[in-house]
């Protein structure tokens, strides 16, 4: 790093409608697994930071529930008030589509960013799904009709490709100042957080349909003895029916979550986590996704 180069910092939202590949694009750039992912929709609920330090630069960016329609239950406008606060003042938007091409929900995104008016870098995302190549140009062409993108960047963020072209492309549009997070911190998430994300992840990547949207999950303790880490958390549904479920046969899908769980778990805690003992229990809370109480209780605030 040379003495003389500015230091710059930025916050940089990631847009774009939900299953685009936002949180597989700040965990890839970050080299770590922050945010959950899944082929479901509606999978991130809450904003957070994503902090990269490159060169001289650090770059803040905040993954959001994706923008969407804003209607329906508690839990929805929740989302799209998380999104939408998260667009407002940053220094950079990446706005996320899919090279398979250009779709309705990406037009709302669009307009989100359009009214933010923050400078916008277009990331073309998926490359790996899109067999021909040549087919990109016509979508470069509509890309550019579209909005005045201050760049149109093809990646794939699952294959890591086209990621560090993207990160510097960030990093010298940021405004030159202080860094604002210490070198070392990855997240403004507690660690508590991380893992309450990680075992909701692996419940919505087991169960089917309707379920996951009525999944919350709480860390009630964390303790560290020797070279072990208990850990109790608690899922929460909404009925009866979707506790059997989440149980299963003989307790079968519970374990089953918690053996994924427990995997992820081991890699995220450093140092060396040790033994991950991970106790869970499924709990009906009727309707929290429609009760704001209910929801404040589960921690999204
Ligand atoms: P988000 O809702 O925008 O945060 O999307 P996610 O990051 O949760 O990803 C949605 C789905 O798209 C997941 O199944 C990802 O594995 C998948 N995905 C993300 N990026 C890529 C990519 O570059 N290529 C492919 N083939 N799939 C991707
Ligand atoms: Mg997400």
């Amino acid at each position: 790093m040379s003495e003389t180069a500015p230091q710059r910092c930025g916050y940089v939202a990631l847009a774009g409608r939900p299953n685009v590949g936002k949180s597989t694009l700040m965990n890839h750039l970050l080299g770590r697994k922050l945010g959950i992912t899944s082929r479901k929709p509606q999978t991130t609920r809450q904003a957070m930071l994503g902090i990269l330090n490159r060169n001289e630069a650090q770059i803040v960016f905040v993954d959001t529930p994706g923008i969407h329609k804003s209607r329906g239950r508690v839990l929805n406008r929740y989302m799209a008030g998380q999104t939408a606060s998260a667009l407002a003042g940053v220094d950079l938007a990446l706005m996320q589509v899919e090279a398979q091409g250009w779709k309705d929900g990406d037009e709302i995104v669009l307009r989100r960013i359009a009214e933010a008016a923050a400078p916008c870098i277009c990331v073309v995302n998926k490359m790996d799904r899109l067999a021909r190549k040549e087919r990109l140009l016509p979508l470069f062409d509509e890309l550019r009709q579209k909005h005045d993108f201050e760049e149109i960047m093809p990646v794939s963020a699952l294959r890591n490709v086209g990621l560090d072209q993207l990160a510097d492309a960030v990093a010298e549009r940021l405004p030159e100042g202080p860094h604002l997070f210490a070198e070392d911190q990855v997240t403004d998430r507690p660690l508590a957080f991380l893992l309450a994300e990680t075992i909701r992840e692996k419940a919505v990547r087991r169960l089917g349909a309707e379920l996951p949207h009525r999944t919350a999950v709480e860390v009630e303790r964390i303790a560290r003895e020797g070279a072990t880490t208990e850990i109790h958390a608690v899922i929460y549904v909404e009925r009866e029916t979707q506790k059997r479920i989440a149980i299963g046969k003989g307790g079968a899908m519970l374990k089953s979550i918690r053996e994924d769980a427990s995997r992820d778990i081991e890699a995220l805690l450093e140092p060396p986590a040790g033994t991950v003992a991970l106790h869970l229990w499924v709990k009906v809370v009727p309707r929290w996704s429609d009760s704001a109480q209910a929801m404040q209780r589960l921690g999204y605030r």
